[in-house]
């Protein structure tokens, strides 16, 4: 446990940081803007060229690019890792439970992490021990290239810590904003990214339930990874989980309903995500955003629904195979890469990873945080102090 000058060192750092990288903040947004021009212009014509890869770097390499013997070699240096050993370089998010940073180990290695942190008092104050805990839980057994690793956790007085596999090509929500859409080809690649990371989880029973653009990342050679499994679940085969949750417009209608879902919850919002990468549109969302109208979308569904001309019909069909209200009539994961729109798809080059991914984000080292937006990143609130707030994280 980290003695109190210790904790205080940290959190100074922390914001001595914040001080000295403001005037960083312009500097990415201009390089973000540049970023997201070539984007547009590789979008707009449809041609999905690939950047041109000169030579490897090293420093570019992160722990998904390694091998399996590198992957042995990390579990030894994690496993005597400390909290100390922990320089931070930069702020990557910050979701509705914890602050996310780029950390950088500095005693065998200089590999960097993603460090989200997440305050004890907040976690408490507003009751989401379970939550917590059940993330934890959720990510450690989850091994697949798709989706971020879990390395380590640790734990002070104040702060709970996870330390995971770093995804520095940003996040697949940056492609689409604006309305931007993408090729077929790229939004193949990405759905198949997905796909695979659905397929590991529902073998082991385990449901995401927040799948959209903002929980998909790139890592930095541009393969996608899926984020955030603070709404995840594992459910028994053949039963049924009840809670209501998730992102309006990705939801599945029998989430809104609470007949009971399971991980056919998750096809759905990949077929919406499928529409939203090929027409730049929110599937069911309501153009005024009101969220009931958007529920009243969503569960009717897609018949009578005309598709925008973007979208090929074997992909339209694709869609409506994946947003059936039905779900046991949607396809499966397993059964995703069966379906006509990925005829020709070199499934095998995406799991060895030597598929050309459509679009190869520019990071320059393991450092380079260009492609996150860090502008506002907030310096951590007071909470109030919660007594029994530390007695509830004996696993982490
Ligand atoms: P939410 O409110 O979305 O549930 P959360 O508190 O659970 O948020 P995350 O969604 O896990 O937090 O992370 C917040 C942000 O931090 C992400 O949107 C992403 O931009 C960034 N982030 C998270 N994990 C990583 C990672 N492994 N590599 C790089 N950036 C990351
Ligand atoms: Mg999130």
């Amino acid at each position: 446990m980290k003695s109190k000058s210790m904790r205080f060192r940290w959190i100074s750092n922390l914001k001595k940081w914040v001080v000295n990288n403001l005037c960083c903040v312009v500097r990415k947004k201009n390089i973000k803007r540049q970023r997201s021009n070539d984007l547009e212009s590789s979008v707009e014509d449809k041609s999905c060229e690939v950047t041109a890869c000169s030579a490897i770097d090293l420093s570019t390499i992160t722990s998904a690019d390694l091998p399996s013997s590198r992957h042995a070699d990390l579990e030894t240096e994690m496993s005597r890792l400390k909290l100390d050993d922990l320089n931070i370089v930069t702020p990557l998010g910050v979701g509705g439970f914890g602050r996310v940073i780029l950390v950088q180990e500095n005693c065998y290695s200089n590999e960097t992490y993603a460090l989200k942190i997440l305050n004890k008092q907040h976690i408490v104050a507003i009751g989401e021990q379970a939550r917590v805990l059940n993330e934890r839980d959720i990510m450690v057994e989850l091994r697949s290239d798709f989706i971020v690793r879990l390395h380590k956790t640790f734990k002070d007085d104040e702060h709970l810590y996870m330390l995971m596999e770093p995804c520095l090509g940003g996040e697949l929500f940056t492609l689409l904003s604006e309305g931007k859409y993408l090729s077929h080809t790229a939004a193949k690649f990405y759905t198949a990214c997905v796909a695979e990371a659905f397929s590991f989880m529902h073998s082991k029973g385990i449901v995401h339930r927040d799948l959209k653009p903002e929980n998909v990342l790139l890592d930095s050679k541009g393969y996608a990874k899926l984020i955030d499994f603070g709404i995840a679940k594992k459910v028994i085969p053949g039963n049924k989980t009840q809670t209501l949750c998730g992102t309006p417009n990705y939801v599945a209608p029998e989430i809104l309903l609470r007949k009971g879902h399971d991980t056919s919850a998750d096809i759905w919002s990949l077929g919406v995500l499928v529409f939203a990468m090929l027409s730049g549109r929110a599937l069911f969302a309501d153009k005024q955003d009101n969220d009931m109208n958007t529920c009243n979308n969503i569960l009717k569904g897609l018949n009578g629904f005309f598709f925008p001309i973007e979208i090929e019909d074997i992909a339209e069909h694709f869609i409506r195979k994946l947003c059936r209200k039905n779900p046991v009539k949607r396809l499966t994961a397993q059964e995703i890469p069966k379906h006509g729109w990925f005829n020709g798809f070199q499934w095998e080059d995406l799991r060895s990873r030597t598929m050309e991914p459509p679009f190869i984000p520019t990071v320059e080292s393991s450092v380079d945080t260009r492609n996150f937006d860090c502008e506002g990143f907030p310096e951590e609130a007071d909470y109030p102090h919660v007594d029994d707030a530390i007695s509830w994280d004996p696993d982490f």
